[in-house]
């Protein structure tokens, strides 16, 4: 099945990390603490999770020193530099962030600063704690780093943590991780692994969506879910992302939409476009959705799981359009098809309505 990405050479260095994968695995929290030599944790999480990082502060006992709760979307310095007074103040060694992305950028944040260690307990599918990369916000502008310090030491996946995430965010933040996935199946920096873990990643959240939108307390779906998500996490930390990204890194900065929802929306129509030069990448994609095509597919997927398909319906302004293609065609990623500003404006007005996607001409 992947003969196509033995036919060039390879590298691959893996991020190294230690993952923790069990129901009831954050109560190895301490444990964790303790194998990294620290003695003074502080916990983060965004204001909505402040209970969960207060509990686990209880639970860890002595070896955390406190919660720190105002972890942020896109990784805002002015919120790292408040958190690194508190790590600072408080003389902690290490951090455990609980939560989504946006905790997780955090922790990321400052053990770059710091040079201290990181504990990452994931509670949506993102897949951020196992990626070497940090966006970061200043002045209205976010930038990217990519830098092995970045990656998360431990990862707790505990799928118990995840039985809160709403119905909504699980679609939207699974269909994220999909996007890793997909992206990654066509790289440029592919190769035998990547390819493996993305499709194995795909075939676990096309499998644990529906199976938690009919039954939001499947155990088997949560664990499925948080498979997928660690491993189309782990390909994005792995291969180069292209025009998929790209769109939704401009979009969500442009115009603040919120992260995995862009996602769900953007995703069909970046894949639609970009499988005419792919078709051999993308094909295991279709037939995992028992679907003439990827594009097609994933559309009638989100659609069934019942995710958002128009960009008007997150708050995008119709008026910008046009401005966010000129955008997005500026420092564009590498991607397997050659596009022009005219498709990209093409791409994201079917997008802005939620039409079906195009492959374009
Ligand atoms: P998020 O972390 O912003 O979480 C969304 C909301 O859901 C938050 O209010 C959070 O507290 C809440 N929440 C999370 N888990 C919950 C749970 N189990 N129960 C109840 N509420 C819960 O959203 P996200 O989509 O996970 O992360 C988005 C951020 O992550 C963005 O800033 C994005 O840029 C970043 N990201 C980075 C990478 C990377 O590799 N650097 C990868 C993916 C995403």
């Amino acid at each position: 099945m992947f003969s196509h990405v033995l036919q060039s050479e390879f590298e691959l260095t893996l991020n190294p990390a230690r993952i923790v994968f069990a129901e009831g695995a954050i109560t190895r929290t301490q444990e964790m603490v303790e194998a990294l030599g620290c003695k003074r944790a502080l916990v983060l999480s965004t204001p909505g999770q402040i209970d969960q990082a207060q509990a686990l502060v209880a639970s860890v006992g002595a070896s955390a020193i406190g919660s720190y709760s105002n972890a942020t979307m896109h990784t805002p310095v002015d919120v790292t530099t408040d958190a690194l007074e508190n790590f600072e103040r408080l003389e902690a060694d290490c951090t455990i962030a609980i939560g989504g992305g946006s905790t997780t950028g955090l922790g990321k944040a400052m053990s770059h600063r710091t040079g201290r260690p990181q504990i990452v307990i994931p509670t949506t599918y993102a897949g951020s704690e196992v990626t070497p990369i940090l966006g970061q916000t200043e002045n209205n502008m976010k930038t990217t780093i990519r830098d092995a310090d970045l990656q998360p030491d431990i990862v707790i996946y505990d799928p118990e943590l995840s039985y809160g995430l709403s119905e909504s965010m699980t679609i939207t933040s699974g269909l994220n991780a999909v996007a890793h996935a997909v992206e990654a199946l066509y790289a440029k920096d592919r190769n035998p692994v990547s390819s493996l873990m993305a499709l194995e990643g795909a075939r676990a959240i096309f499998e644990a969506l529906p199976d938690i939108k009919s039954k939001p307390d499947s155990t088997l779906g949560r664990r499925k879910a948080l498979y997928g998500a660690w491993l189309c996490g782990s390909v994005l930390g792995l291969v180069g992302m292209a025009l998929h990204h790209k769109l939704c890194h401009t979009l969500g900065g442009m115009f603040d939409l919120p992260h995995a929802q862009t996602h769900a929306v953007v995703l069909p129509h970046a894949l639609a476009f970009n499988e005419v030069a792919v078709p051999d990448s993308l094909s295991p994609i279709a037939t995992l959705l028992n679907s003439q095509t990827a594009g097609a597919g994933l559309f009638e997927f989100t659609q069934s799981v019942g995710a958002p398909l128009a960009l008007k319906d997150l708050g995008m302004p119709q008026s910008g359009i046009a401005s966010a293609a000129q955008s997005a065609v500026q420092n564009s990623y590498w991607n397997p098809r050659d596009f022009n500003q005219e498709q990209i404006e093409r791409i994201i007005d079917n997008a802005y309505h939620g039409r079906s996607p195009e492959a374009l001409a």
